[in-house]
């Protein structure tokens, strides 16, 4: 396979690790944001003694002009990207009548405007190259709602209509755009909600556990070879038959 240039948001966390170790080892040149520059060199240095290189440029998704300079750095670094994970996001989670505007738009920022912050700055080169992978990182409860979530539901059920509205302007540049939407993934994210709570969601997923961050990046795998070009528009879900909708 061609050795393409990917940068993947929140690559320093539980489901972003996953994806960054998948990408490299897929022979791909990988890329990630930081906002703690000791955090992520550590976490650098980790993944270096496993034989996995990755770059790393600072920026908040959150923040139009960051996100811009943050792409500007990984081109720099590695060349133009051709192949864009959007996978950072954060809860704050809140019953709606007591959910402040802050929570709202700490939400829609960074997990749906940051979709906008960061594909923005790099999809002018993708149509100049002809080719270009752009995955959004979703999730099940942007799909069948989540109580107490109506700012994370409303940002990730966004991220869907945001590709299938990119893949249809970008198709004929040889552009896929796509969706992934995880189940409950045994990240930090989820390892935070208490055990007993975990248990009862596991009792609800027919396949009886939660998702592992790998599964999440053989599914973004998935969409980036030349054989996948087809693909696009598609909204993947991976939640161990918890939700069987769209
Ligand atoms: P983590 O909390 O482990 O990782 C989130 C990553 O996003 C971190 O690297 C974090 O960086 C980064 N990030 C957060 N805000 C910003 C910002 N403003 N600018 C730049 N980077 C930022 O989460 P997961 O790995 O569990 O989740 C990854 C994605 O998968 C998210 O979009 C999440 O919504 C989605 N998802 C997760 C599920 C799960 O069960 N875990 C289920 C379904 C979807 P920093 O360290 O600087 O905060």
């Amino acid at each position: 396979m061609t050795s393409r240039v990917a940068l993947v948001t929140g690559g320093t966390g539980g489901i972003g690790t996953a994806i960054v170790r998948k990408l490299a080892a897929m022979g791909h040149k990988v890329a990630t944001n930081y906002r703690d520059k000791a955090r992520a060199t550590a976490w650098q240095e980790a993944l270096r003694r496993d034989g996995v290189e990755v770059a790393l440029a600072a920026g908040d998704v959150a923040d139009p002009a960051a996100a811009e300079a943050m792409v500007r750095q990984v081109t720099d670094q590695l060349g133009p990207v051709d192949i864009l994970v959007n996978n950072a996001g954060i809860t704050r989670d809140g019953t709606f009548h007591k959910m402040t505007a802050l929570q709202w738009q700490e939400v829609i920022n960074t997990n749906l405007n940051s979709c906008f912050n960061v594909t923005r700055p790099v999809i002018d080169g993708m149509r100049e190259r002809k080719w270009g992978r752009i995955i959004q990182i979703s999730s099940i409860n942007g799909q069948k709602g989540q109580y107490g979530q109506a700012n994370y539901a409303a940002s990730k059920a966004g991220m869907h209509g945001f590709t299938i509205s990119l893949a249809q302007e970008n198709a004929k540049f040889g552009i896929t755009v796509n969706t992934v939407s995880p189940g409950y993934v045994a990240t930090e994210m989820v390892m935070a909600v208490p055990e007993e709570v975990r248990a009862k969601i596991a009792a609800q997923i027919p396949v009886g556990r939660l998702g592992n961050p790998d599964e999440i990046a053989y599914a973004v795998g998935f969409f980036i070879p030349d054989e996948a070009a087809w693909v696009t528009g598609a909204n993947l879900s991976i939640n161990g038959g918890h939700y069987m909708g769209w």
